[in-house]
């Protein structure tokens, strides 16, 4: 009987827990054993039956409706390291798991491929120092690896949607149109950062679905007097039509051409200095990860958990580790290190301004 294991590692997105849920029962309906990594990797590295635990059916019961990760998530900073990765992987195998799911983002990612990459020097090792017994060693020979991906910045490449990307653009977007209520009242300018580290989706998405004034990303950085000439004509155009609010949207990696940031006090001081606009900044902050999960996150979750379960129990130690992915609408399986190596590709084409480069490695030509 097949163990599979399932952790929620990095930043929390909604509809993580969807995801859990689905991939417990999966594993149960499919007749293997369901266990949870409590706090991400941090759990891998401590081990023992507090952290590596195993579910039954009724303990997922109603995690759909639940917001954040139940099962904890943690930065780890020990698993960067051999030596935690080798504690993680004596840990397992004393849990007696043989899969592992990880839901989580970039950086998650790349550790759970590295530890299936390094896996058979670990147990190498494990079996010389005699942490681990030669039948475990047999047993364990190969350890399968699924990614999904659980993120609320939609920053992965090879994927349509991250799971807790649209939840968060729900909770933007109703975050702005309550501060338009007051901007309007005031005739008020309201300069609004939203996160999304350097991918600028959520701010881009937000700006248009509330339809804001001027949107700032990462991917369309401007001079200066580019954005400053451009913004206060729009601002001015739309005011002198008798439009009594100004919203601009701040992506949080927002940056200028020059690559230094651009941060919501630039963009506040130059409503003020320019235009004479009462303006305030709000910055949503962790608003934007809490609460519960939009329906398409949550079935986007469900059906990737289910897609994730299929892909361990197919895999062969001669096939790369699977990330399941949405393209068009279809759940997809995508070799995870080549999504990885891809999504970090795109942050160093936009580190070193080859912005068209990095368009076409996101695969998404909507933002030209
Ligand atoms: P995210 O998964 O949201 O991108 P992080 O980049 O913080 O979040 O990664 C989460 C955790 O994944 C880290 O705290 C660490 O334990 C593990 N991790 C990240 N990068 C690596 C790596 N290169 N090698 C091993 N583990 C890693």
């Amino acid at each position: 009987q097949k163990a599979i294991a399932v952790m929620t590692s990095g930043g929390d997105a909604p509809g993580m827990n969807s995801n859990v849920r689905a991939i417990v029962r999966s594993a149960i309906f499919k007749g293997c054993r369901a266990f949870v990594v409590m706090e991400g990797y941090e759990g891998l590295v401590r081990g023992g039956p507090e952290y590596i635990k195993e579910f039954h059916w009724e303990d997922v019961r109603g995690w759909s409706a639940e917001g954040g990760t139940n099962i904890g998530t943690a930065r780890c900073m020990e698993f960067k390291k051999r030596e935690g990765r080798l504690l993680g992987a004596q840990h397992l195998i004393e849990a007696g798991v043989d899969a592992l799911i990880v839901c989580g983002g970039d950086g998650s990612l790349t550790g759970a491929d590295l530890f299936r990459s390094e896996w058979p020097s670990l147990i190498e090792e494990l079996l010389k120092t005699d942490r681990i017994s030669k039948e475990q060693y047999e047993r364990m020979k190969h350890l399968n690896i699924c990614g999904t991906v659980g993120s609320i910045d939609n920053d992965m490449s090879t994927t349509d949607a991250t799971i807790g990307a649209y939840s968060a653009l729900d909770r933007i977007c109703k975050a702005i149109d309550y501060v338009e209520a007051t901007a309007n009242s005031h005739s008020r300018a309201f300069v609004v950062e939203v996160m999304g580290r350097n991918c600028g989706w959520l701010a881009l998405l937000a700006g248009i679905a509330t339809s804001a004034d001027y949107i700032f990303i990462p991917e369309k950085p401007a001079t200066s007097s580019e954005w400053q000439d451009q913004m206060c004509d729009i601002v001015s155009k739309h005011r002198s039509r008798g439009k009594r609010t100004t919203i601009v949207v701040v992506a949080e990696g927002a940056i200028a051409a020059d690559l230094t940031p651009i941060s919501p006090s630039d963009v506040h001081k130059v409503l003020v200095d320019r235009l004479g606009l009462d303006t305030r900044i709000t910055t949503l902050g962790h608003v934007q990860r809490g609460g519960t999960a939009v329906a398409y996150d949550r079935i986007l979750a469900t059906l990737q958990g289910l897609e994730a379960v299929n892909a361990v129990l197919e895999s062969t130690p001669d096939t790369p580790s699977p990330l399941i992915a949405v393209n068009e609408n279809k759940i997809v399986r995508k070799p995870l290190m080549e999504s990885v190596k891809l999504t970090k590709a795109v942050a160093e084409a936009i580190q070193a301004k080859d912005f068209k480069r990095a368009m076409s490695l996101r695969d998404t030509e909507f933002i030209e």
